[in-house]
């Protein structure tokens, strides 16, 4: 019998990218969606990735015990990956309550959920880089002591560590995923490369005349999702469940971010990118620049796509987007 996987999260990005892998590899995939007030989910990344008929949706919401509970007990999956989430920095300052409740407390709701329904089964925890923030290495390891910049920040260490106690409490095979930012054509359009990298399509087309942007200065370790949510699989896969960090080792600012986007439709961005006081952050996370040696040696892993492929992609998908609607 083929292994059943449980994603919560399952509409967004990364939910996307493992869903097309784990069905690739013969997975009968189940996703948590929460309900809203039409019925309809909000699946518009499933269906551009191709996956949305595969996959059997369950009502849910990570705030939701009882909820998460039956789905647990119904589904009976072998692997839970939760990748759910308030996922957005900059909003974690408009909702810090909403963001703990989601971001942190859902974490022990679904952990609480495997525990009583599904012991043995294998547990993915989506953790962050942010929870990194004030950086206290130049390079980010595993050994690296968190420094959190943002409630998002907060939150994330919360569920990280509840991790590693349900994994030293239970004996639950329960990992957790340090990613670095991970980008792809289904990234939100409020994160800083899906928004640089639309807007440098929509300038090109005639559609927009000027990009406004935060902070230029600040550098991140970016990759692409569709490698990342391989990592998450292989930790899964291990004999032993353990903590990773996934990246690629190389840190890239915002700055240059916004000139290979615009380079590849031929444009200058000095000439359209101008400040805006609206988009820069309370406490701001400067650098970020992950060390993959563990998961590359233990898991095998390695980032394929290179930052300017990811862009290209980006930026390439966001034309025939912008084209489409236009027409
Ligand atoms: P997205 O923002 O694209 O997706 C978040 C998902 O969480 C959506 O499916 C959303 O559903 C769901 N969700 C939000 N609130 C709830 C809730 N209350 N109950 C159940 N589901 C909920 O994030 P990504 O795919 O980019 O990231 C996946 C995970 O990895 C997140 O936890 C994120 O914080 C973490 N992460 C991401 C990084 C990145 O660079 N992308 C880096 C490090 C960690 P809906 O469609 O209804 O909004
Ligand atoms: P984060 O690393 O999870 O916060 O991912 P984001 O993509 O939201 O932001 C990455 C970096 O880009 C942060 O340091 C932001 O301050 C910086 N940045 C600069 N301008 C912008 C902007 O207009 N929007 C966003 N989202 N980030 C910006």
């Amino acid at each position: 019998m083929g292994r059943k996987a449980l994603i919560t999260g399952v509409t967004g990005q990364d939910g996307a990218y493992l869903s097309q892998l784990l069905l690739g590899k013969g997975y009968e995939v189940h996703g948590l969606v929460r309900r809203s007030s039409h019925s309809e989910v909000d699946d518009h990344r499933l269906k551009w990735i191709g996956v949305r008929d595969d996959i059997n949706f369950h009502d849910g919401n990570l705030t939701d015990l009882s909820g998460l509970i039956r789905v647990v007990r119904e589904v009976k999956p072998d692997e839970v990956y939760n990748l759910g989430a308030q996922s957005f920095v900059k909003a974690s300052w408009q909702q810090p309550l909403l963001t703990t409740e989601v971001t942190a407390k859902g974490v022990a709701n679904i952990l609480e959920a495997v525990r009583l329904e599904a012991p043995e089964a294998r547990y993915y925890q989506a953790s962050s880089s942010e929870m990194y923030g004030l950086i206290q290495e130049p390079k980010q390891s595993e050994s690296t002591p968190f420094y959190p910049r943002s409630p998002y920040a907060v939150a994330k260490l919360f569920g990280h560590w509840l991790t590693v106690n349900y994994r030293e409490s239970f004996g639950l095979h329960a990992s957790s995923g340090i990613l670095f930012n991970h980008e792809s054509p289904l990234r939100g359009l409020e994160f800083v490369t899906r928004k640089v990298t639309d807007a440098a399509a929509r300038i090109k087309l005639g559609q927009a005349t000027e990009l406004p942007m935060g902070n230029l200065d600040a550098t991140r370790d970016w990759g692409h999702a569709r490698d990342y949510v391989k990592a998450m699989w292989l930790m899964l896969q291990q004999d032993t469940p353990d903590d990773y960090v996934v990246a690629t080792g190389r840190t890239i600012s915002v700055r240059e971010l916004c000139r290979v986007a615009f380079e590849v439709v031929g444009l200058d961005y000095e000439k359209y990118v101008r400040l805006d006081e609206r988009f820069m952050r309370p406490a701001e996370v400067e650098v970020l620049l992950g060390d993959p040696a563990k998961a590359e040696r233990q898991l095998g892993w390695t980032a394929d796509t290179t930052f300017e492929q990811l862009i290209q992609e980006m930026v390439e998908a966001d034309l025939v987007r912008r084209r489409r609607a236009a027409a």
